[in-house]
């Protein structure tokens, strides 16, 4: 239950602060692609997996739950989907390679937290992964899939430090951070050659135990790569990387006056008439490629028949029946904007 009912997240700040009208699609308008996007869904599956496996050790009901969502023999069923719960396995039983048993105590695991920003009446939302407890000290975790961003893109991210502010207001003194990112793919393995034995290439998206698993099932002789084996036991893992962060009262300082100035933009924005939704996608590098919107906005900048594209590409929130499990996530995003303006 969240203490305040006038919220905003990350996500909602991220929308507002990418573009407008894309702002204005999702949380005005509550518009959704009808196409199911593979990132979105294989995602949230991967929390479910992770978070299964942090409480019990196991992912075995979250992988049953995902075969059961994308059956097979079902007629129309994207491949993709088919293929994700073979995916999730893949990588949980690579990370669990990775780190272990992890000697942690769970405090709790996919927490809602609220709390207000001070001065104002409204308030800041967010879900966190994870709170353990390790040698005595509280941390929290965020798990991210997806690319593994430069040093520089994770120090500016404003995400841990939003959820670092929830939590001290929530009376939870978190004394260490940490990303937890995941790159949703599996290694390769190393090519036959025809003259015999294993492609040695340098660059192999692989580790340590994924090559050596790979010699063994050819039934090769481990000595004879412990060139490549060196290599690739001395490479950072190239699927899984976890970053402390280090928290700045000066960055926090920064984050929050900088949400309160893009609350005030949106509360004026929804005091303005639907044209002034400027396409500020536009201006930010690479914001239109991959946006869902694209072909919506197109047509209404354009003036073409709007109807007919979301008719025929969207779905209302009214009208949502169905919904992926990563689609329900977004959802929870969705009822949580409020008009500003109506306050
Ligand atoms: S296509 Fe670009 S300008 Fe249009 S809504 Fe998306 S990000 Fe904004």
């Amino acid at each position: 239950m969240l203490k305040y009912p006038l919220t905003i997240s990350n996500s909602w700040l991220k929308s507002a602060r990418t573009c407008e009208r894309m702002f204005h699609y999702k949380y005005r308008e509550g518009l959704r692609t009808q196409k199911i996007s593979h990132a979105l869904e294989r995602g949230t599956w991967v929390h479910a997996f992770l978070d299964e496996y942090v409480q019990t050790g196991d992912w075995g009901n979250a992988e049953a739950d995902l075969r059961k969502t994308y059956p097979e023999g079902v007629e129309g069923t994207d491949d993709y989907l088919l293929t994700l719960a073979d995916l999730c396995d893949g990588i949980l039983n690579h990370y669990t390679e990775e780190y272990g048993e992890e000697d942690m105590e769970i405090v709790d695991s996919e927490v809602m937290l609220s709390a207000r920003i001070p001065g104002y009446d409204w308030s800041l939302t967010g879900k966190i992964d994870l709170f353990f407890r390790q040698g005595g000290i509280l941390r929290g975790r965020d798990y991210k899939t997806g690319r593994i961003p430069s040093p520089d893109q994770r120090l500016m991210d404003p995400q841990l430090y939003i959820y670092d502010f929830l939590a001290a207001d929530n009376g939870l003194d978190v004394e260490i951070w940490d990303y937890d990112y995941i790159v949703p793919a599996l290694p390769t393995n190393p090519q036959e050659l025809k003259a015999g034995g294993l492609s040695k290439r340098k660059n192999i998206k692989a580790t340590h135990a994924s090559y050596m698993a790979a010699i063994k099932d050819a039934g090769y002789d481990p000595a004879d790569y412990t060139d490549i084996l060196a290599i690739l036991k001395n490479k950072p893992n190239p699927f899984f990387v976890r970053e402390t962060v280090h928290r700045s009262p000066v960055v926090t300082q920064a984050i929050l006056s900088g949400i309160e100035s893009t609350v005030g933009q949106i509360s004026y924005l929804d005091n303005a008439t639907p044209g002034i939704w400027a396409p500020t996608g536009m201006h930010v590098y690479g914001a239109c490629n991959g946006c869902e919107y694209k072909p919506l906005c197109i047509t209404d900048l354009h003036d073409g028949d709007r109807g007919v594209i979301i008719e025929s590409s969207y779905t209302r929130k009214e009208d949502r029946g169905k919904e992926t499990r990563g689609q329900k996530e977004t959802q929870k995003e969705e009822e949580i904007y409020v008009n500003l303006a109506k306050r």
